[in-house]
């Protein structure tokens, strides 16, 4: 909880998630934001158990929690893709995605990763491989993404020109740039099947 206004709906909504939190379809009481993960890119029918990182090989098929590899020719890396909750930034809706990058960024990532040397002053562009639910089709969105220097997976930022899609209008992008509000935060995790909607509106009350 950082700057929401306190005295809204949308306040006590989200002081009631990041402190007792919200009870969940699925089961679980929810405190606070957590990661939706996508397993696999889309399309993906190699393997779906993930080897170990360290195991990685560049010539035939592989995947593991953070790197894919197609046939020995298409590289993809897990990236987080943030959906910053206005009016509680940084605080952000996160989703781990795959994403294409070229074979030579996708080496040099692995190598400075190995080494430690990761640095957010890289940055290389990368093709989105995944379809988000809650959102028009995603897939091959293009954008940029910046390393991180603690390691943390790299950041994908959508945006300029979209070759691959047309939508270069594509309102993720807009939401990207812009944030999302408590009930749009609220759609996209019932798109992953929970629902919290029913103890959100419950804390609304108090
Ligand atoms: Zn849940």
């Amino acid at each position: 909880m950082t700057n929401a206004p306190a005295n809204t709906s949308e306040g006590h909504r989200w002081q009631a998630f990041n402190s007792t939190g919200l009870t969940c379809s699925c089961g679980e009481r929810h405190v606070g934001l957590f990661p939706i993960n996508m397993l696999t890119p889309v399309g993906w029918n190699g393997p779906r158990d993930y080897q170990e990182d360290d195991l990685l090989t560049m010539d035939r098929t592989f995947i593991s929690p953070r790197y894919a590899v197609w046939e020995g020719q298409s590289f993809a890396i897990r990236m987080r893709l943030p959906l910053i909750i206005k009016g509680a930034q940084p605080a952000a809706f996160m989703y781990t995605v795959w994403a294409a990058i070229d074979r030579i960024h996708f080496e040099n990532y692995v190598k400075a990763r190995k080494e430690g040397k990761l640095s957010n002053l890289r940055q290389f562009s990368a093709r989105l491989l995944n379809r988000l639910g809650g959102h028009h089709d995603t897939a091959n969105l293009v954008g940029v993404s910046h390393d991180e220097n603690d390691g943390e997976l790299p950041m994908l930022l959508l945006g300029g020109p979209q070759p691959y899609t047309n939508r270069p209008d594509h309102p993720i992008l807009t939401e990207q740039r812009h944030g999302i509000g408590f009930d749009r935060m609220l759609e996209l995790f019932l798109a992953y099947d929970h629902d919290m909607r029913a103890a959100a509106s419950a804390a609304n009350v108090s």
